[in-house]
């Protein structure tokens, strides 16, 4: 990484804003300084943290974006039995965790995510939450051995409970290529709609969150336990899952993985027609609303209950949901990449819905949910789960991901269903394979997610620009003074402010469609998929996704990730004059902004011929505010733009085009 020149001395900017006063004419107000007399900041390079510099010397990263040879991460394999008591609104959970300890660390204490702790009286959050009571851990074990409860020290085993995050004190300290089997039971009350991202509205469960999950122990921060507050997301390693649910007969539950029994939970009818939705390519009604009840959509169980099985591998979480409401729709997806090729022959796409959502436009989500999977496997790479299921879920979950699933709640028309079906599909490659720490850099899975989002609904909608959306939108919020920077913890925001939202989903995908501008399109594929590439099941930091930009386009691009990461420095580019100059015509572009971009002039001549001129971005950032383009004096330069196709967020458009014999006219911003 270079660095930028040195910042020209403060005398130096003292005797320009001097001269500028010097010239200026009597008037006051006419005394300020020209945009081109004044000093502007140029942006230094992206430092790595200490922590990332010895992952580096340890050979865990690499400062290519690749990972390093001595990479690892942890992995765990969950073997779950719960059962909910829709009645109650209970759920009652026992189940083991394998650990295997791949790092190079011995471990003494483990820590456990309780994310359901969220909703205990007195937790701490960043957002009002309904109280239910949170987890009641009655039993935690290690090897077989009982954990005494609210005494571990560093002395002493045991384990505490610290609001959303468990630390067992083990017995014995689990070695490096050592496994250990934990064991829990639990219980819990399932909040009502209104808590962030799962609940029941009495209808329809959704359960998330919903059973003690070890915390990420990583190569570069260790233990990462920031509790959860309920605004910043999660982090989450990945493993194997093997669960058990047992709800009332009658009731279908969609989950993460495959159904693994459904021969002794699904009736014969919902069997077949499943079996056909994997064979055609049309929409399968697997449950119609006349086939809903025990012993027609479902077996007629036993005690009136029901045990679902599921199976999923490599994944980070787990969650599901159940009504005795719900139609089930399916059909296939074929995922294959830009060229062809298939990574699994069959997706099977599942929703689940109530009747009355057919108004929301729910009879078209397993169709919605198809096309996106298709759409997102061409443009980054196949998907490579069994099955992806869209559940009708509390309102509070709006659109939420999970491993192989998404919770939408809501008032929908066709637009927004797609819009959310697709955004929470897209999850399924950042972060559910491209596993960032969405706790920290939310914009590492949001701000990619949109802009990939952005690319299926342009596609799906033939033109729909929702990167225009999201360019607006983060530039309203910068114009209004209210916008914070992409490189802040997620908890660490304003609240009641879109300042979150714009910076991890908004600005983010700005970014992205101005990198794919700046490097060009096929430049910018190759660095993003390989990004995606080198970083399935494991666990990326943000220098990673730079590096592999660098690394792969082969820029220095350190100036860009400065401004647009760790800053709020806005883009402002102008067409100060055209004028003639000597034998040619000299175009004056002045950088008014703080932001450093390439300018990119579109010339139009008498007679229509457009020609192309840039000022490199190298110009504004050894500290220039003017450049001056000299082009041929005929036939007659009769119009310049800068951005004409406006693939960079310019705050002002209105100083981007000039028009002979009219003052700088501009569009609309
Ligand atoms: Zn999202």
């Amino acid at each position: 990484m270079r660095l930028m020149p040195a910042a020209r001395s403060l005398a130096a900017a003292v005797l320009a804003l001097a001269a500028a006063c010097a010239t200026a004419p009597r008037r006051a107000a006419d005394a300020a300084p020209s945009p081109a007399a004044v000093e502007r900041p140029r942006p230094y390079p992206v430092l790595e943290t200490p922590e990332f510099r010895r992952a580096v010397e340890r050979g865990t990263r690499t400062r290519t974006g690749r990972p390093g040879p001595r990479y690892w991460t942890q992995r765990a394999e969950y073997a779950l039995q719960a059962e909910l008591d829709p009645a109650t609104k209970r759920l009652t959970g026992r189940g083991t965790v394998r650990y295997h300890n791949r790092s190079p660390d011995s471990l003494t204490w483990l820590a456990v995510q309780l994310h359901q702790n969220l909703f205990a009286p007195g937790a701490a959050r960043v957002a009002p939450t309904p109280v239910t009571g949170g987890m009641e851990l009655t039993r935690v074990a290690v090897q077989g051995t009982a954990l005494a409860a609210g005494v571990a020290n560093d002395s002493t085993p045991g384990y505490v409970v610290e609001g959303t995050v468990a630390w067992l004190r083990l017995p014995q300290k689990l070695a490096p290529g050592a496994t250990t089997e934990l064991a829990f039971e639990w219980a819990f009350t399932v909040p009502p709609d209104g808590a962030p991202r799962e609940g029941t509205d009495g209808e329809i469960f959704y359960v998330a969150y919903w059973y003690p999950q070890m915390a990420v122990y990583d190569d570069v921060g260790g233990w990462q336990t920031d509790p959860y507050l309920g605004n910043a997301e999660f982090y989450m390693g990945y493993g194997d899952y093997d669960v058990s649910l047992t709800v009332p007969a009658g009731w279908l539950v969609a989950a993460t993985g495959e159904l693994r029994n459904a021969d002794q939970v699904l009736a014969a009818g919902p069997r077949a027609r499943l079996a056909e939705a994997r064979r055609s390519g049309s929409v399968v009604h697997v449950v119609a609303a006349a086939d809903r009840g025990a012993g027609r959509s479902t077996a007629a169980g036993s005690g009136g209950k029901l045990t679902w099985r599921f199976a999923a591998k490599d994944v980070r979480d787990f969650a599901f949901g159940t009504s005795d409401k719900y139609l089930w729709d399916a059909t296939h997806a074929l995922a294959r990449d830009s060229a062809g090729k298939s990574a699994v022959d069959t997706v099977m796409i599942h929703s689940f819905y109530r009747p009355e959502r057919v108004e929301w436009a729910w009879d078209q989500s397993a169709r919605y949910a198809r096309h996106s999977i298709e759409f997102l496997s061409r443009f980054l790479w196949p998907y490579p789960y069994p099955q992806m299921t869209a559940v009708d879920g509390v309102v509070s979950c709006s659109g939420m991901e999970y491993p192989m699933m998404t919770c939408i709640g809501g008032p929908r028309d066709t637009l927004r269903l797609y819009s959310v079906t697709v955004h929470e599909i897209a999850h399924m490659w950042f972060p559910m394979q491209v596993g960032s720490d969405e706790r920290r850099y939310a914009w590492q899975d949001e701000g990619l997610t949109r802009f990939n989002q952005a690319q299926a609904m342009r596609e799906f909608f033939r033109g729909y620009d929702l990167e225009g959306i999201a360019r607006d939108l983060y530039l309203d919020l910068a114009r209004a003074g209210g916008e914070v920077e992409l490189m802040r913890h997620g908890d660490q925001y304003p609240s009641n402010t879109p300042a979150y939202s714009v910076a991890s989903y908004a600005k983010m995908a700005t970014n992205m469609a101005a990198l794919r501008a700046l490097v060009g399109e096929e430049r910018f594929l190759r660095a993003y998929r390989e990004y995606g590439r080198r970083w399935v099941n494991k666990h990326p930091q943000p220098y990673d996704l730079w590096n592999t930009f660098e690394d792969v386009t082969g820029e220095d691009l350190d100036w860009f990730w400065r401004t647009w990461w760790y800053e709020t420095w806005t883009l402002d580019q102008a067409v100060a004059e055209v004028r003639a100059d000597g034998g040619d015509v000299a175009v004056v572009v002045e950088d008014r902004g703080l932001a450093p971009m390439p300018a990119r002039l579109t010339i139009t001549r008498e007679g229509g011929a457009v020609e192309r001129a840039e000022v490199p971005v190298a110009q504004w950032l050894a500290g220039a505010r003017r450049a001056t383009v000299r082009v041929r004096a005929s036939p007659a330069v009769v119009r310049v733009e800068i951005d004409a196709e406006r693939r960079f967020p310019d705050a002002d458009r209105a100083n981007n085009v000039w028009t002979r014999g009219g003052a700088a006219v501009g569009g609309s911003r």
